[in-house]
């Protein structure tokens, strides 16, 4: 059962460094932002929740933004809610991130912003930006794939040696379990009079 848990879990990490890999080539073609836009409120007060997400140029970022307004969005069509999706396109560089410290430089990032919205009056909006490169989720996706892949050919190799699967003990002179791990010999091992060609 755990085993058959880490198996998919190395799918799933692979499945998902495939597309953060194609996301990544993606964004240096057209940037894309998503968003999720929530307005509710009464008459007289408005207040909406934003949720942005956006990709390009190597990164990609959320960012939540609340605004209260006293006036009736045009984006509210309805009192008491509203909740709209957009998806667009947008130029790569677009993409005016501050590369001052080397976290930023790296690709890292984190920005909020708490301002009244200029000229309407008992308006408000608060947003908070956080973005990450999309290297680090390549190298974070492709862990598990690669430590399957090389685990592999280390079992591999070391089965045809006449080796412990998971320890590497020399199981020549024994049967049943791996004195060292406890593993259980499930395959016959390579006698040791006949020693299989080393490679
Ligand atoms: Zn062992």
């Amino acid at each position: 059962m755990k085993r058959r848990l880490k198996v998919a879990a190395v799918w799933v990490s692979a499945l998902l460094l495939m597309l953060v890999t194609a996301a990544t080539v993606r964004g240096f073609v057209v940037a894309d932002g998503l968003t999720w836009t929530a307005w509710e409120g009464e008459t007289g007060r408005y207040r909406a929740r934003v949720i942005s997400l956006r990709s390009g140029r190597g990164v990609v970022g959320v960012e939540i933004m609340r605004i209260s307004t006293t006036f009736k969005p045009t984006a509210a069509t309805t009192d008491d809610q509203e909740v709209s999706f957009a998806w667009q396109r947008v130029e790569p560089s677009d993409f005016h991130l501050p590369r001052e410290t080397l976290w930023q430089r790296a690709g890292f990032g984190r920005m909020t912003h708490a301002q009244p919205v200029a000229g309407v009056w008992g308006s408000s909006m608060r947003s908070s930006t956080v973005w990450v490169p999309y290297w680090a989720l390549i190298g974070l996706t492709a862990v598990g794939p690669v430590k399957a892949i090389v685990g592999r050919a280390v079992r591999h190799r070391r089965r045809k040696r006449g080796l412990c699967p998971r320890c590497g003990y020399d199981l020549h002179a024994s049967s049943g379990q791996c004195p060292e791990c406890g593993a259980p010999i499930t395959e016959t091992v390579p006698s040791a009079a006949a020693p299989p060609p080393r490679g």
